[in-house]
């Protein structure tokens, strides 16, 4: 195999992130440099406040750096305005909050479709429903197309927040804790649908975590720890992991 330049999604370089200044300023992340690809799914774990929120934040443009570059979609992001990042991040990234976002006033279904319908108003809004709903379903939310988001659980609305991510077709979909507030079956249930998300439509996805269940599911998986990426392993058939590599031949010592 050999590397693939046109999969590159979101290529970070020597980057690092400070919170604060002086004394009492935090280093959230510490020249982390990661090639994040199309059709691939990777779990990010650390422990908390090992910088993980920060690396995701970063990668989907929500947040600069304080060095380190960031090319996003193979485009400069530094230099940009407010407006340009805001358009750039519509078209082609899809974010899962920890906090769901859900428009309160709103059915499930109206929260998953408006996004896209506001973003592709050439479609119709049927077209979209519809595409919601088969969302929904896949991850285990029908029957619910109809309520408002006061009446479901945190699973349940983590699940929504999820569909409405994927209806966006984005070519990079970011999920911090997806699965935090789901049992074990409605948990493997969005690990297939994520790995789907990847395989299938060859999104790159990038998924914050700590559950470990997912990594059957996974094509790869980064660990921070106080900042710095200290692991990238790629997750093979067999469920081993392995240091990632896209050169065929490892280093001889
Ligand atoms: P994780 O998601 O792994 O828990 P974060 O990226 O949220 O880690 O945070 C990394 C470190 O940066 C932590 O020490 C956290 O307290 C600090 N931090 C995060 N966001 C802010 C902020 N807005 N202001 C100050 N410190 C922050
Ligand atoms: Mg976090």
């Amino acid at each position: 195999m050999t590397e693939d330049h046109h999969s590159a999604v979101v290529e970070v370089r020597g980057i690092s992130r400070c919170y604060g200044e002086g004394e009492t300023a935090v280093h959230a992340l510490r020249d982390v440099s990661l090639c994040i690809r199309a059709g691939e799914l990777t779990l990010l774990f650390g422990p908390s406040g090992s910088g993980k929120t920060t690396l995701l934040q970063i990668l989907g443009a929500l947040l600069h750096p304080s060095d380190g570059e960031v090319p996003l979609l193979q485009q400069r992001i530094t230099g940009r305005d407010e407006e340009q990042l805001a358009a750039l991040r519509r078209q082609h990234c899809g974010f899962v909050f920890q906090h769901y976002n859900l428009l309160s006033t709103l059915r499930v279904w109206e929260n998953v479709a408006i996004a896209r319908s506001v973003v592709d108003a050439t479609g119709s809004l049927s077209r979209h429903a519809e595409e919601a709903c088969t969302l929904l379903r896949q991850l285990g939310l029908s029957g619910l197309e109809r309520r408002f988001p006061n009446q479901l659980s945190g699973g349940q609305k983590q699940r929504v927040a999820i569909a409405r991510a994927m209806l966006m077709k984005p070519r990079l979909l970011l999920a911090d804790e997806p699965t935090a507030a789901l049992d074990a079956v409605a948990g493997r249930r969005v690990a297939a649908v994520l790995n789907a998300l990847a395989h299938v439509r060859r999104c790159a996805v990038v998924v914050v975590t700590h559950d470990r269940r997912l990594i059957p599911f996974a094509d790869r998986v980064l660990t921070l720890a106080d900042g710095e990426l200290v692991s990238d392993q790629r997750v093979h058939a067999n469920g081993q992991m392995r240091p990632y590599s896209i050169s065929v031949h490892p280093p001889h010592r």
